[in-house]
C-alpha cells in the first residue's frame, strides 16, 4: 500500500493491519483492554507493555525520534529486564522534555504493516481471560519485528 492509498474501509487499520472485531477498531479495542485492567491486576502490572506494543505499532502520529526512545525503552525492559519503575521514569522524563512527541497531522503518514500479532490477538473477541500473557506474546512478537 502506498502512502496515496486511502486507509481500507472495511474493518483493517491501515496502519497495523488489525481487523474489526465485534464493530471495533484496533483503537476502540486497546480502550477495552484497558478497562479491562481495573478487574485483573496481572494484567494492569503489563499496562506499559500494552500502550507501547500499540504505539509502536502505530507510529506514524509520533516523530521518529520519540517512537525510538520508546522502542529503546521496550526492549530495555522485555530483553534486558529494566525495572518497570524505572522504565515509567524515563518515559516520564521524555514526556517532559521539551522534545514534540508527536508529529503534526499534515505530516502523518501511516504505512501498512503486517504483524505476527495485533492488538485483536490480545483482545480475542472479548475474552479477558489470559490477555496479561497474550500481552506479553504480543510484546515479545513486536521486539522480534524489526521495523524502521
Ligand atoms: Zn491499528
Amino acid at each position: 500500500m502506498d502512502e496515496n492509498a486511502q486507509p481500507a474501509a472495511s474493518g483493517v487499520c491501515p496502519e497495523c493491519g488489525a481487523p474489526t472485531v465485534d464493530g471495533l477498531s484496533c483503537r476502540e479495542q486497546l480502550d477495552a483492554i484497558a478497562a479491562w485492567e481495573w478487574q485483573d491486576p496481572a494484567l494492569l502490572a503489563q499496562h506499559f507493555l500494552t500502550v507501547a506494543s500499540y504505539n509502536l505499532q502505530h507510529p506514524a502520529q509520533f516523530t521518529d525520534a520519540a517512537i525510538a526512545g520508546l522502542r529503546e525503552l521496550f526492549i530495555a525492559h522485555l530483553d534486558q529486564g529494566m525495572a518497570v519503575v524505572e522504565v515509567r521514569r524515563r518515559v516520564g522524563q521524555q514526556a517532559a522534555g521539551s522534545v514534540t512527541v508527536l508529529k503534526p497531522a499534515a505530516e502523518r503518514r501511516p504505512v501498512l504493516r503486517h504483524w505476527p500479532m495485533t492488538i485483536a490477538d490480545v483482545y480475542r473477541s472479548g475474552q479477558p481471560e489470559g490477555a496479561a500473557d497474550r500481552v506479553r506474546a504480543w510484546a515479545a512478537s513486536i521486539c522480534k519485528t524489526d521495523y524502521r
